[in-house]
């Protein structure tokens, strides 16, 4: 995967190679030959000299910080510790109190960090494209939107050597678990949202997103708990059979500091790198921990700040820091040559439209998975931005 070290914001001799502008028709080339003028500079408190330019095909200008991830942010700063505050346990008002910046910045900077690096996921995707040959191993996180009335699960793919986390997708479903009669009128009056085919929907959405990984005609190695909704999507599914799953269902445990039996063992081995994984997120992420105050209210919000804990997970972090075992995910898939830091992960803007987006992922990139009991769910309008 090419990808760039240094910042666009540092660079001198700075050449555009597309037109940022998406209706353009040189908006999506890759090759060589993209031909603009130069068109003046313009200064900022912050920076003396950003090149301006003038796309020749559709006339319109635009500057170097087009191609950056902090275009049009006032306090292009903070990108950077808002993204390592968020995967270091913070809440959006904690991380405005130590940054010195209002909670509605931190927000609006986590949304823009989601949708980034929900891009950056599909171009890894993108160059990883036929080469997928590892073991997967498949579940859902479970977490809720506002209220625990409304539970979802996330399914997430994670390879069991590598440990790189290819996919997630959201799974809304009815709450379960004892009610009291209270509870229960509240949950039925909420207004009703979109399941988009709950466990089943999400879960034929990651056969699809593997199918693509896969080389041509190869098939893929899955290994999950065998919920119904998972056999059912695979059975229907056309490609079904390119895959060769391995069930561990998930085994009655307990009492307590009783020894794990057998197939809970087994089970254990199998799903470890996912579970693994859903640790890390309910210890590294605000939102997510156990009777906590700072659950997400939206579930679109939600994912993107999960998108930046998979760049996180994929590029970032090492598989170990007990050992120290600095190799990350994307080192083993060959995507990156060494760790990335949070600015490397910035280096560059990426636009969805020169993206392949897998499944729903460009709702969640548009906002357009909404919360109903909510008043007001903002979408990504592209007024400014792509
Ligand atoms: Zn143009």
């Amino acid at each position: 995967m090419v990808w760039p070290e240094t910042p666009v914001e540092r660079l001198q001799g700075f050449r555009p190679r597309f037109c940022p502008w998406p209706e353009c028709s040189e908006h999506r080339r890759s090759a060589p030959g993209y031909r603009f003028h130069r068109h003046g500079a313009y200064a900022t408190v912050r920076r003396p000299k950003i090149p301006r330019f003038r796309c020749l095909t559709c006339g319109r200008a635009f500057s170097r910080q087009s191609f950056a991830t902090s275009y049009y942010l006032k306090r292009p700063e903070l990108l950077v510790p808002v993204a390592a505050g968020l995967v270091a346990g913070s809440a959006h008002r904690q991380l405005a109190r130590s940054l010195g910046c209002a909670p509605s910045t931190v927000t609006r900077q986590s949304a823009r960090l989601g949708r980034h690096a929900l891009l950056l996921q599909s171009l890894a995707l993108e160059t990883l494209s036929g080469r997928l040959c590892e073991s997967i191993a498949a579940d859902h996180f479970e977490t809720f939107e506002f209220s625990q009335d409304l539970p979802f699960g996330v399914l997430t793919l994670v390879g069991r050597d590598s440990w790189f986390v290819f996919g997630i997708d959201p799974a809304p479903h009815a709450r379960t678990g004892r009610r009291t009669p209270s509870q229960e009128a509240r949950r039925l009056a909420r207004p009703r949202r979109p399941s988009r085919a709950g466990y089943f929907g999400s879960f034929r959405r990651g056969l699809d997103l593997l199918l693509d990984l896969a080389p041509q005609g190869g098939s893929v190695h899955l290994v999950c708990d065998g919920k119904p909704e998972y056999l059912d999507a695979l059975t229907s599914h056309a490609g079904h059979r390119r895959f060769a799953i391995e069930i561990h269902p998930n085994p009655v445990r307990g009492p307590k500091g009783s020894p794990k039996s057998p197939e809970a063992a087994a089970r254990d081995r199998a799903l470890h790198t996912v579970d693994r994984l859903h640790a890390l997120l309910r210890h590294t992420r605000a939102d997510h921990k156990r009777e906590t105050i700072a659950f997400g209210r939206r579930l679109n919000a939600i994912m993107e700040r999960l998108f930046v804990a998979t760049a996180w997970r994929n590029f970032v972090k090492g598989r170990s820091e007990r050992r120290p075992d600095p190799v990350t995910p994307a080192m083993r898939l060959g995507l990156a040559g060494r760790p990335w830091t949070w600015r490397q992960v910035l280096s560059r803007r990426l636009f969805p439209r020169r993206h392949r987006l897998p499944g729903l992922w460009s709702n969640l990139y548009r906002r357009n998975w909404t919360t109903p009991v909510l008043p007001t769910n903002h979408r990504h309008r592209l007024k400014h931005a792509a």
